[in-house]
């Protein structure tokens, strides 16, 4: 880098006329069109581009353009003088051009363009002369000054809005094209005034070169200016890209009727339909459309005012469409009904407009199959399965909190602050939304009767946010700027103040948060999607497996055409009603004999739960964990069983009779001994205490009533005409012979049930690879699995030694600071994570060639995971079900990615 740097012969400038080869990442998305379209010999202003290679030097040189650029821009400019006949600077004839900015990326709105550079107190004349349209020649000299005064000189734009509302609304029209010439030199009077203000005496320079050479530095700023390093954070898009800066011979859209500007897509970017969409406005420039100085007009109207133009316009859309096989955003501008073009990209697009516009392209010919299943973003096939919030950016709504966007989808309810609210007031058919510090099992209840779920505490894998992906129900989690006051039942952000019973808006696929309603687009899944997702499993190798609790989720993962389930937490069915008070019993209970009595009670409900999903997945594989969480989860908690424990003995001070006396002295007595079971199964770090298959090597019981459940539930099931394949995982292994334990404890129940029922069921028994020293002793491990499930979420937590509830706290500033690229828990850390997955899967499959690999961590659902699982040579993955589209385009996409190698550019 450094040596090209210091090269005084380095190409810094390109005319647009010299490159035809599409070079994106070195003229920038917007010069790269520009040049494209000036090869194709479309109408183009001329001009040249400096390099987004230029953009880095001057960050490397301390913001100093590097040797060279300045002289090669001027030399650059001396061939547009030439090519439009005017003189940058000149008095009689003016060349007055645009300063703009464009990264490879494309980051719409968030960068600077100047436009009329090269007008001052002379060529202003000079433009009036060459026009005779003094009007004309004011009204582009306000239009500079405003511009640069904000961009290069970082005067407040409102400043200058202030001046020009107080002039229009003295028109009659309060338009600003009713502006006299007289008015127009008074407002720029009046901002060349504010500027010195505002610059402590500076003035605004006269120089068009200094002019010039002010604007690219700004350009360059941008790039590092607030609003381009949070898009790129929230895009993932890198810092160090760099911005082009193009420069470009000026067109006027400001020089009356026969003048215009505006902006148009080749298709509809929130449907997908085939229809050129886009608006105008006539006499005016630049940014007026969007800005919405005055309302545009349809772009179909153009074809009444003028004709000529518009049809020439139409049919270059399509020619450009052409060329690029893709949707295109183009901008435009007439001057006196000449049509130029002043850029092209691919267009912005929803997710429902992403999947129609790469299926209609398959049928008209323009793309292959293979390319429309890697022009939709995971993240868009996302979108089409969960409602949306619609917000326009110019609508002015504001977002009161952001938080992790823990579970897609948009929903709105009536704030509630604890579940039973949520689940009466559900009742009555009322949406509630419910609003936590965090949840835990006991909130449960309310999480199901809620819209959607918001929490100021905990990260994207904390109870709330895997509770509610599970149940495809939007979550918000970490919204640490919420103080949540429950006994005054109401929260708070930066002042303003959210009772019970509002009404609030959640963002779940961008973490965001509103008050009031706002308008929900609905998901719906058209032909295009199914077709889609058909040229998509052609690709895949990864099979693509669910993780599900109930029959309920499993038919939802079936319908998205899940391969089996990946990964079914027998806990979750414990926490509900009758079910946790056997749990209770059972964990309660002294001695052998009393704890068998207490799950005998809970086999006939797993049994129950494990019939329904083997019903629904009939034909696939179906892998049940054995209990999992540290058994304390199951237990009230210790510190409001001390509460309940004192109220009771200040109830029984101020009893009065006998009777009530016996019965408060009876629940005192239970509940201390209660108290002193929890005290008893305290743990200090109970996610590395006595849980997973450390449970089962205790209360071999345990292991024995959920395997069981297992089997009878299968013949059962089989009996029925179903077909039944069970996987039996033991979770939490870390020592070979734990799982040979559990395995012979396995194997020796089945052949128990399948003998008294006189049937035979395939099944198989494997363990998580969840542990660090799992992953090291995977050969040994293999010896007694028949396949391997890495539960990442664990791996990463231990592999970090970072507890996954309580990082929230301080991931989000590693990851803000760039010490981590991104959440661990939300994205596979590749590095070193993912070397204990490789080590994994090769000393396993050393010792057992065909072991069976998947994942089922939360990072089964993340693209670049998935991408890395197919590198890494698993079998399979395993997500949450509303998940299972997204796998299984991710999936493809990292096939065809394979395949292509890696010299492949998908920009
Ligand atoms: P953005 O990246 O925000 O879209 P642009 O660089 O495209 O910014 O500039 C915004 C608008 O300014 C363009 O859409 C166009 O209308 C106008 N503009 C830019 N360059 C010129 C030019 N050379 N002649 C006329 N208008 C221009
Ligand atoms: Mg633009
Ligand atoms: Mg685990």
């Amino acid at each position: 880098m450094t040596t090209m740097y210091q090269d005084r012969h380095h190409r810094w400038v390109y005319l647009f006329a010299e490159r035809s080869d599409g070079a994106k990442g070195l003229l920038g998305g917007k010069g790269a069109g520009l040049a494209d379209m000036t090869h194709a010999g479309l109408p183009v202003p001329p001009g040249f581009v400096i390099t987004t290679e230029a953009c880095n030097a001057y960050y490397a040189y301390d913001r100093q353009f590097p040797e060279g650029m300045w002289t090669q821009a001027r030399e650059a400019l001396d061939n547009i003088e030439a090519r439009v006949g005017k003189r940058f600077g000149d008095k009689e004839n003016p060349l007055l051009v645009s300063v703009r900015s464009g990264a490879s990326v494309s980051m719409p709105g968030m960068m600077d363009t100047i436009l009329n550079l090269g007008l001052n107190e002379y060529t202003v004349k000079g433009l009036t002369a060459q026009t005779g349209d003094l009007r004309f020649a004011l009204d582009a000299y306000r239009r500079f000054i405003s511009m640069f005064g904000q961009i290069v000189m970082d005067v407040a734009h409102e400043k200058f809005e202030r001046v020009l509302e107080r002039y229009k609304a003295q028109t009659a029209g309060n338009r600003d094209t009713d502006l006299t010439p007289e008015r127009l030199c008074e407002i720029v009077a009046d901002y060349r005034r504010i500027i010195f203000a505002e610059q402590h005496g500076h003035l605004f320079p006269e120089d068009p070169y200094e002019q010039l050479r002010m604007a690219i530095a700004a350009v360059f700023d941008s790039w590092m200016g607030r609003r381009a390093v949070d898009y790129r954070r929230v895009n993932r898009i890198p810092d160090d890209l760099g911005t082009a800066v193009t420069v470009q011979a000026m067109v006027f859209g400001n020089m009356g009727e026969t003048s215009g500007t505006g902006v148009a897509f080749t298709r509809h970017p929130s449907t997908g339909e085939k229809t050129l969409y886009g608006e105008y406005l006539l006499n005016a420039q630049g940014e007026d459309v969007v800005a919405g100085t005055r309302t545009p007009h349809p772009i179909s109207q153009l074809l009444n005012e003028l004709p000529t133009a518009y049809k020439q316009f139409m049919t270059i859309t399509q020619q450009l469409e052409y060329y690029y096989r893709d949707m295109q955003d183009i901008e435009f501008t007439i001057e006196h009904s000449n049509l130029y073009l002043l850029q092209t990209r691919s267009g912005q697009r929803t997710g429902a407009a992403s999947v129609r516009i790469a299926v209609d392209m398959v049928h008209e010919g323009l793309i292959d199959e293979t390319t429309a299943v890697q022009r939709v973003t995971p993240e868009q096939l996302n979108q089409l399965l969960h409602p949306t919030v619609d917000v326009d950016p110019q609508a002015g709504i504001v977002v009161l909190a952001t938080g992790i966007p823990a579970s897609p989808g948009a929903a709105q309810g009536q704030v509630v602050f604890s579940p039973d609210d949520a689940e009466e007031i559900a009742r009555d058919g009322k949406k509630v939304i419910l609003v936590r510090q965090e949840t835990s099992p006991d909130d449960f209840h309310g999480m199901v009767a809620a819209q959607a779920v918001l929490t100021g505490r905990g990260g994207a894998t904390s109870h709330a946010a895997v509770v509610a992906r599970g149940m495809g129900k939007p979550c918000v989690t970490g919204a640490t700027m919420l103080e949540i006051d429950y006994s005054q039942q109401q929260f708070s952000v930066n002042g303003t103040i959210v009772p019970k019973g509002e009404w609030i808006t959640l963002d779940g696929s961008t973490g965001r948060v509103f008050v009031g309603q706002i308008t929900l687009v609905q998901p719906s899944l058209g032909a295009d999607f199914y077709k889609l997702m058909g040229w998509a499993d052609e690709h895949r190798c990864l099979r693509v497996r669910a993780n599900v609790d109930t029959p309920h989720d499993a038919q939802v993962a079936r319908d998205f055409k899940a391969e089996g389930v990946g990964l079914c937490r027998t806990e979750h069915m414990f926490f509900e009603g009758e079910r946790l008070a056997a749990m209770r019993e059972m964990i309660l209970a002294d001695g052998v004999g009393a704890r068998e009595k207490a799950l005998e009670k809970l086999l006939a409900h797993q049994c129950q739960d494990f019939s329904g999903i083997f019903q629904v997945m009939s034909g696939l594989p179906v892998t049940i964990r054995l209990l999992d969480p540290p058994l304390h989860e199951f237990l009230p908690n210790l510190q409001e069983l001390l509460t309940e424990l004192s109220d009771l003995k200040s109830a029984l001070r101020r009893a009065r009779n006998g009777r009530r006396e016996e019965q408060l002295l009876e629940e005192i007595y239970e509940k201390r001994a209660l108290l002193r079971q929890v005290e008893r199964l305290h743990e200090a770090n109970p996610m590395l205490g006595h849980r997973g298959c450390r449970l089962g090597l205790l209360y071999p019981e345990v292991t024995r009533m959920q395997v069981r459940a297992i089997f009878e539930a299968a013949c059962k099931v089989q009996g029925e005409g179903a077909t039944v394949r069970p996987e039996i995982m033991v979770p939490l292994v870390s020592i070979a012979d734990e799982l040979r334990h559990q395995a012979a404890l396995i194997d020796e129940v089945a052949r128990q049930v399948m003998d008294e029922q006189g049937t035979t069921i395939t099944y198989s028994v494997g363990t998580m690879i969840e542990l660090p020293r799992a992953a090291l002793c995977a050969g040994k491990i293999a010896a007694h699995a028949d396949f391997f499930s890495f539960g990442t979420n664990d791996l990463t937590q231990t592999t970090f030694g970072l507890s996954r509830d309580d990082s929230g706290r301080f991931l989000s500033h590693y990851v803000e600071n760039k010490i981590l690229p991104d959440d661990p828990f939300q994205v596979l850390d590749q590095e070193c994570v993912g070397e204990l997955v490789q080590i994994g899967v090769e000393r396993g499959r050393r010792v057992k060639p065909d072991l069976k690999i998947g994942i089922c961590g939360e990072h089964a659902g993340e693209p670049c995971s998935i991408a890395f699982c197919h590198k890494a040579g698993l079998d399979y993955v395993s997500c949450s079900p509303f998940r299972v589209p997204v796998a299984r385009l991710a999936a493809a996409q990292a096939a065809i990615l394979d395949t292509a190698g890696s010299s492949l550019d998908l920009t």
